[in-house]
């Protein structure tokens, strides 16, 4: 994640509990980070889950990044708030970027301040792959 200059979160580490199919993650006022158990029991991610795991840190991570305030208002409060759509926008438009390789994509009003360069998340998980034994089979 280092690529994401404009991350700065506040978690000690990144942990695990059980959570509802739909749910992937959350953060909580402090910035800590807790990502769903069913990640963890999975020895070699597929590339679809590996991008769905790519995809819960990197908005946890804006989360974590932000102050606790805001955390706050967001997990108990209002989830729709201006801050959050800018998470999810970015969200969608790093996936975006990374897929389609292009830099022109419209921006809208996104989250933090998007690098120059977009992400390689198909190169990430190959190198994932390369240094995880349960994927060499
Ligand atoms: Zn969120």
């Amino acid at each position: 994640m280092n690529s994401f200059g404009d991350l700065s979160p506040r978690t000690s580490g990144v942990y695990f509990k059980d959570m509802s199919p739909r749910e992937g993650g959350e953060t909580s006022a402090n910035g800590d980070i807790t990502v769903a158990s069913r990640f963890a029991q999975i020895s070699c991610f597929t590339f679809e889950q590996y991008e769905e795991v790519f995809g819960v840190l990197f908005h946890e991570m804006m989360h974590s990044t932000d102050n606790a305030i805001t955390v706050l208002h967001e997990g108990f409060g209002d989830q729709k708030t201006r801050n959050h759509s800018r998470i999810y926008d970015r969200g969608a438009y790093e996936l975006l970027r990374s897929f389609t390789g292009r830099n022109d994509i419209p921006r809208g009003d996104l989250w933090g301040n998007p690098g120059n360069k977009p992400v390689d998340i198909r190169k990430m998980y190959e190198k994932y792959r390369s240094r995880t034994k349960a994927c060499k089979c």
